[in-house]
């Protein structure tokens, strides 16, 4: 049987808990899979005074694929800094893909889109300054960063059948930072003739975010629009305990879910496991097309299947959906329906 080794990072508040679900579900996949933990965290600075092992992204970089949960960072200076943003910058995960599905019953819309954030520049990389009552940020955004998390995205839309990729910029104000990100998004859709390319601005895409989800398939956006788009998206989707992303680098990939720690539910064993559980999705399929193996890919279909089935009939629904289980209750639904292996 073949043997996959991936790093885990379980993280902070809620994290343990929903990655431990999601990892629950590994047994109804007929691999071998050797988990590599990894400590990072606020939990594991408390008690070492490091935010992440010493050796972490070496580790990660040699086993190629990782699932985490959040990471708490906290605010203002003097604190280290985001243990999630220092991975992107450090593995080079320049996409953040963020797939966004309605589900039936439990969403306030029907939609069916993707975020590709840019994940390693923009305003999250953190430089900055203060001058007496003067703070300032510098937005770093490059040819080549834009590039790359552009060209994945049309890539992206041709292997996952959308026929459309909009560019989330605001290059009316931000004339030079986003307008770079404009000019490389059009040269490079010449390249995919096949893929309608188009632009909003990011306040227009919130805006019709709400009001007409059906307009997009998949976004492209800098850094920081990205992560407030995600959040709204979530909203849409009916919790942000549903959704999952991936990490995209060369070579190397990292899974989670896409909400944060959640501290005012940790430790109750409520936490929606479902994001978890879709990045673990995320990452068989990533680890079956890498290596040519299809039963991966397919186990990794029917475990979202199952998720689906378990959220549109409400067979066990954690409090966010206005249910009463517990994130035990959820695994085991899941598992219920996946058993015996297909
Ligand atoms: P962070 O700074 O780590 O991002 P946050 O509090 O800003 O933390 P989240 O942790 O994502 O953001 O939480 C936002 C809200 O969504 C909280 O009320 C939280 O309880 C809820 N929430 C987030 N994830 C889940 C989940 N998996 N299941 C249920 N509720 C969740």
């Amino acid at each position: 049987m073949r043997r996959y080794r991936v790093g885990v990072i379980e993280g902070d508040g809620i994290g343990p808990e929903v990655v431990g679900a999601a990892l629950k579900l590994l047994q109804a996949v007929d691999r071998d899979f050797e988990l590599v933990r990894i400590s990072a965290g606020y939990g594991y600075f408390k008690k070492s005074g490091k935010p992440v092992e010493d050796g972490a992204i070496d580790t990660i970089k040699s086993l190629g694929a990782a699932i985490k949960g959040p990471l708490t960072t906290l605010p203002g200076p003097g604190t280290y800094r985001s243990i999630n943003v220092m991975l992107r910058q450090e593995l080079g995960l320049y996409a953040n893909v963020r797939p966004f599905r309605s589900f039936r019953g439990v969403s306030l819309k029907d939609l069916n889109f993707t975020i590709v954030r840019e994940n390693t520049e923009g305003l999250y990389r953190s430089v900055e300054g203060r001058f007496r009552d003067v703070a300032l940020s510098t937005r770093v955004i490059t040819r080549s960063g834009c590039k790359k998390v552009i060209e994945f995205s049309f890539r992206y839309a041709l292997v996952e059948g959308f026929r459309k990729v909009t560019a989330v910029h605001k290059a009316n104000i931000l004339k030079v930072s986003d307008g770079l990100f404009r000019e490389v998004f059009f040269e490079t859709s010449k390249k995919y003739p096949r893929i309608e390319a188009s632009d909003v601005f990011v306040d227009a895409a919130a805006y019709y975010m709400i009001k007409e989800p059906e307009r997009f398939e998949v976004l492209v956006t800098p850094n920081l629009y990205g992560d407030i788009l995600s959040d709204l998206a979530a909203g849409l989707v009916g919790s942000l305990g549903l959704c999952g992303s991936a990490q995209i680098g060369d070579g190397v990939a990292v899974f989670e879910p896409v909400h944060g720690s959640a501290p005012d539910i940790a430790g109750r064993g409520v936490a929606n496991p479902v994001g978890a559980v879709t990045a673990l999705t995320l990452m068989l399929k990533y680890l079956g097309t890498m290596h040519s193996d299809d039963y991966l890919v397919s186990r990794a279909v029917e475990i979202g299947e199952a998720v689906r089935e378990v959220v549109e009939e409400g067979r066990a629904l954690t409090p966010d959906l206005g249910g009463s289980s517990s994130t035990n209750d959820v695994v085991e639904a899941i598992l219920k329906l996946l058993q015996p292996e297909g």
